[in-house]
């Protein structure tokens, strides 16, 4: 295997390799492969492995994981991830989560010395357990919507380059779905982080056990959205589900901008929500990384939190436009918009 990171571990023999580099990586370009190493992932991994360390590594068990292949087009920004079994990967997952979202546990995994972090679903807004296809189904609308964003991000930054617009660097973070697996077909038994009992697996449905299986002599279980590790970086949260606040810094204002771009953009049919960014691995770079987005779609389809037209309208109602919304020429969203602006600028004179 050639390199150490997602794409090296997803592309193999894959016929769309332009579309994985330029749609969802630009931030682990062959420029920063160099650095990375020796930054991030040697110290990350050796925190984890070495048993000289003064905190004992956290217990962990070994796992064979199957990748999604990512496709993107890039014209129509659609996405689909295809499960295959070619080329399983084997790596470390701790068995017990050091963090957690309003909906997503995250253990940390290394593969061939190189720390990611692996997610997976506990919480849907219900009471009851993410089943096995729930956490899928879930993993699956998260990819679609980063996939997504980085198609609407990469559009936007061709489009700001074009209109003379400055903006902050923004990128989406780099991402890989996998299941965990096994080639030996009757002892498969779920990781302790996966949160299922073997019994769980084994009770499944055959039905559903063969939409799970990558093909018909492999089986897998529990999905993962796995990320490279960000190490102890600032996070900062751009918007809530339904709240979407306006800035004035540089950041702020491009992600206001980059919201009414991609309302726009999606011909009004998609506003992303819950927006929230870390800084880079590279300290020179200063690109804030996107990650964990949801989005609000017409058919309210694009996973939980999706409020449809509801959530929609929230931010047609809330967003006030920033100076490079008419800068880049977008629409007002709202009649009053304009008078609202200018009021608002006219008041600190
Ligand atoms: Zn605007």
């Amino acid at each position: 295997m050639t390199g150490s990171t997602l794409a090296a571990l997803r592309n193999n023999n894959l016929a769309t390799t332009e579309c994985y580099s330029v749609v969802i990586e630009p931030y682990i370009s062959s420029k920063a492969c160099d650095h990375l190493p020796t930054f991030d992932v040697t110290r990350e991994a050796s925190l984890k492995i070495s048993a000289s360390s003064a905190t004992p590594a956290p217990p962990a068990t070994q796992v064979v994981f199957f990748f999604a292949k990512h496709s993107s087009d890039a014209k129509t920004g659609e996405q689909s991830f295809t499960w295959t079994a070619e080329n399983p990967v084997s790596g470390v997952l701790t068995d017990v989560s050091f963090n957690k979202g309003k909906s997503k546990l995250v253990f940390r995994l290394t593969i061939n010395g190189v720390a990611y972090v692996a997610k997976r679903c506990y919480s849907l807004g219900g009471e009851s357990k993410v089943s096995i296809l729930a956490n899928r189904d879930q993993l699956t609308k998260e990819g679609i919507t980063l996939g997504r964003t980085n198609f609407f991000l990469k559009n936007f930054k061709q489009e700001c380059d074009s209109e003379g617009i400055e903006i902050s660097a923004f990128d989406v973070t780099d991402f890989a779905l996998v299941r965990e697996g096994t080639v030996t077909t009757e002892s498969f038994i779920p990781s302790p982080a996966s949160g299922l009992a073997p019994s769980e697996y084994s009770d499944l449905l055959e039905a559903e056990k063969a939409e799970l299986a990558a093909d018909s002599n492999i089986l897998s279980s529990i999905t993962w959205l796995i990320e490279r590790e960000r190490g102890d970086v600032q996070l900062r949260k751009y918007s809530g589900t339904l709240d979407h606040p306006s800035y004035s810094d540089k950041q702020g204002a491009t992600i206001n901008l980059f919201q009414h771009y991609v309302y726009l953009f999606s011909r009004k049919t998609l506003v992303l929500a819950d927006i929230q960014a870390s800084e880079s691995h590279d300290k020179h770079s200063h690109t804030s990384i996107l990650f964990d987005l949801m989005s609000h779609t017409i058919n309210g389809e694009s996973g939980a939190g999706d409020h449809g037209e509801q959530g929609i309208k929230s931010f047609v109602d809330q967003h006030n436009c920033v100076q490079k919304c008419a800068q880049m020429g977008l629409e007002a969203l709202r009649e009053r918009e304009d008078g609202e602006s200018e009021d608002e600028e006219g008041t600190s004179g």
